[in-house]
This record gives structure tokens, C-alpha cells and sequence, in this order.
């Protein structure tokens, strides 16, 4: 592409972007750009604003005044911090997603589509709605182009006009560490409630579900019922194949037990290779069919472990909450687990002995 003098920014060779990312950027050659004669006319309304300079500087955040083609006519001094510039007059004629060094707003046509600061969606469908009179706000993840680093950003457009033209407010918060901190609490509650190797419920968040169920069951005379469930022979498992082999198998049978329940019922890891379910809305002959069920399925089941086929069978005991009878969840895991070792020795004498 020939090069076009009226396309490039302003002060362009201290700029970041080289003269070979510009001819190579289609942002900057398929979208009108506006002439560095008008960057500069509508530059000097707005710096001549004694209130937008004093207010703009004021923000914490990077603010950005936009024209009609989205280029950047007007910003406060964050422009240096946020798109690491020498000087703020650096960034007139820029658009945000080349302000931020976004390597998306450099890409084909309209950018990749991954990040909001693609041409056709996000940050920049925010900027384009604030052009036609409506307010929005979008939060976005910017790909760096220059150190590959990611930042995460909130950014608001409004639309404002000066001297009868429409420009759009754009400012910019950078939300990385509040997204940071978010994840890390989201993973902080995730291993709160989760058993590490199974990724069902640990045995803490079983007592919390099944606290609330007795309320429920109380409050709407609902039945529900308990299955404890202990693999057979686990040790010897162990013994022959290995511990990591062990894990292997504790994980497939967690996922053969879930693919025979429902979404309502509860499935944890009680310890070791012992498991827990709970079955709302279940009473003592529908829960016989699920144990029956899971322990049919884990006779059928052989686990190919490298090139060993392990056997994995399990036990599994039932209980129905008695209204009567019952003070805590405790009274019907005891119960379950009685019932349990009852079938396991049954079991044993029919398959294993
Ligand atoms: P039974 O048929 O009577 O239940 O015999 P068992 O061998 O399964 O005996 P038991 O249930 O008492 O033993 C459970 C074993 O599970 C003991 C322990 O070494 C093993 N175990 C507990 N947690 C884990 C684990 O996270 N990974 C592995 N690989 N083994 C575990
Ligand atoms: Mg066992």
C-alpha cells in the first residue's frame, strides 16, 4: 500500500508502531482516518477547555476523547502510563486499541475477534454506540503486542459534543488485579468445597448440602436417603498396580457413579475410598435401585491402566432419613454405613472369596 502522510499519527516515529506495522495494519487502512490538519483543529477545542484539562488530569484513569473515525483528539496525562509513550501528544490520532498496543487491533480485518478492542465488537462497538448518542460499558483483555503481556481493562463511552460535533468520552480502568484477586477467591472457594483429586464435593460441603436438605425435607415433608459407598479391596489395588494407579481408579469410579445419577443428587468424597451421595426427593426403594444400579455397573467395569485391566468393584449401603427417628444427618450415615458393611461382606462371599 502506498503510504498515505494524512493516515499516519502524529509524532509517529516515537510512537511504538513503525511504519511497517501501519502499512500492514488494516485497521489503518480499510477504516477513514481523519486528516492530521482536523486531529489537530479538534485538539485545540478541546485542550482550549480550561475545565476538561483540570477534571481530566484529576482522574485516576486513562481518558481519551474520540472522534468520529475513533481516533484519539484529547487525553490526559494516563495516555503515557497506559500506552507507554515519551509524551502525551504522542497518542493524538491513535485509537484506543492502538494506544494500548492491543497486537488484536494490528490483525486482519476488523482485528481477530477475540478481544472487545476488535473493530466490530466490544470497546469498540461501545465507542461506535457512544458516536450515535448511547452510553455503554464493556470490560476487556488486552493482548499486548510488544511484551506479550495481558491486561484487563473496564472502559465507559459516553457521548458528549463540542461545538455542535460528536465526540465520545472514553475512559479506561485498569481492572487486572481486581480480576486477579477474583479468580484467586473463585479458587479459594473452589478448594474449600472441592476434593482435590476427584473434583466432586469434599466431605466438609456433603454436611452443609445435606444440613440444608433436612430442612427442606422437614419444612416439605420431602423424603431423602443417603447411599455410602467403599470400593472393595482397595489396598490390594494399591499393593499390585501402585498408588498413582489407585488415584487413577478412585477418579473413574467417581465418574461412573456420576454418570448413573441424577443433577439433583450429591455425590462426595467421604475419605479414602470411601464415597457419599445424597438423594433428595428419594425415598428407601427408588435409592436401593441407584445402589444397586452403581454397584451392577462397577461389576461390569474393568479399568485399562497402561496395559493392566484393574478390576473395580465397590460396595454400597442405604438409608432412608426417618422424621421420627432421625436428630442429624449423623444417625442416617450410620445407618447407611451398617447397611453397607452388611453387603460388602454378602458381596464378598458371593464375587470375591
Ligand atoms: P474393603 O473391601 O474391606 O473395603 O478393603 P479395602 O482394601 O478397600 O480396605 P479399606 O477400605 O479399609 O482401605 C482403603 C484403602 O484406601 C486404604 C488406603 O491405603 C487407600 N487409600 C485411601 N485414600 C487413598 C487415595 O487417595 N489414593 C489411593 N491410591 N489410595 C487411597
Ligand atoms: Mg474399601
Amino acid at each position: 500500500m502506498k503510504k498515505n502522510k494524512d493516515f499516519l499519527p502524529l509524532n509517529v516515529e516515537n510512537h511504538m508502531l513503525d511504519t511497517q506495522d501501519l502499512e500492514s495494519s488494516t485497521e489503518f487502512a480499510s477504516a477513514e482516518r481523519s486528516s492530521v490538519e482536523e486531529l489537530i483543529r479538534q485538539n485545540k477545542e478541546w485542550s482550549a477547555q480550561q475545565s476538561t484539562q483540570v477534571l481530566s488530569d484529576a482522574i485516576p484513569d486513562l481518558l481519551l476523547i474520540l472522534n468520529q473515525n475513533r481516533q484519539i483528539v484529547y487525553s490526559n496525562g494516563n495516555c503515557v502510563k497506559f500506552g507507554r509513550l515519551e509524551n502525551a501528544s504522542e497518542c493524538l490520532g491513535l485509537r484506543p486499541g492502538e494506544l494500548l498496543n492491543c497486537k488484536h487491533a494490528f490483525e486482519s480485518k476488523g482485528g481477530c475477534g477475540t478481544t472487545k478492542f476488535c473493530s466490530t465488537c466490544g470497546a469498540a462497538k461501545a465507542i461506535l454506540e457512544s458516536l450515535n448518542g448511547k452510553k455503554d460499558v464493556e470490560e476487556c483483555k488486552i493482548d499486548r503486542r510488544n511484551d506479550q503481556s495481558m491486561m484487563e481493562l473496564r472502559v465507559w463511552t459516553t457521548p458528549v459534543q463540542l461545538s455542535g460535533e460528536q465526540f465520545s468520552v472514553f475512559t479506561v480502568h485498569d481492572i487486572s488485579i481486581e480480576k486477579e484477586h477474583a479468580r484467586l477467591l473463585e479458587r479459594v472457594q473452589k478448594l474449600a468445597i472441592l476434593d482435590p483429586l476427584t473434583e466432586v464435593f469434599n466431605r466438609r460441603a456433603f454436611f452443609e448440602a445435606a444440613n440444608r436438605e433436612i430442612i427442606r425435607a422437614v419444612r416439605y415433608h420431602n423424603p431423602f436417603s443417603i447411599i455410602m459407598v467403599d470400593l472393595d479391596r482397595f489396598k490390594m489395588i494399591n499393593d499390585t498396580y501402585g498408588h498413582p494407579a489407585g488415584d487413577a481408579v478412585i477418579k473413574e469410579i467417581t465418574r461412573l457413579i456420576q454418570r448413573n445419577l441424577r443433577e439433583i443428587d450429591t455425590l462426595a468424597r467421604y475419605g479414602g475410598d470411601e464415597f457419599i451421595i445424597l438423594l433428595p426427593e428419594t425415598g428407601l426403594v427408588g435409592g436401593q435401585k441407584v445402589a444397586d444400579r452403581i454397584m451392577q455397573a462397577s461389576d461390569e467395569d474393568v479399568y485399562l491402566y497402561k496395559d493392566f485391566e484393574i478390576p473395580m468393584s465397590f460396595s454400597a449401603g442405604i438409608a432412608e432419613y426417618q422424621f421420627e427417628l432421625d436428630h442429624d444427618i449423623d444417625d442416617v450415615i450410620s445407618r447407611a454405613d451398617k447397611e453397607l458393611y452388611q453387603i460388602k461382606s454378602k458381596r464378598r462371599q458371593i464375587h470375591i472369596d
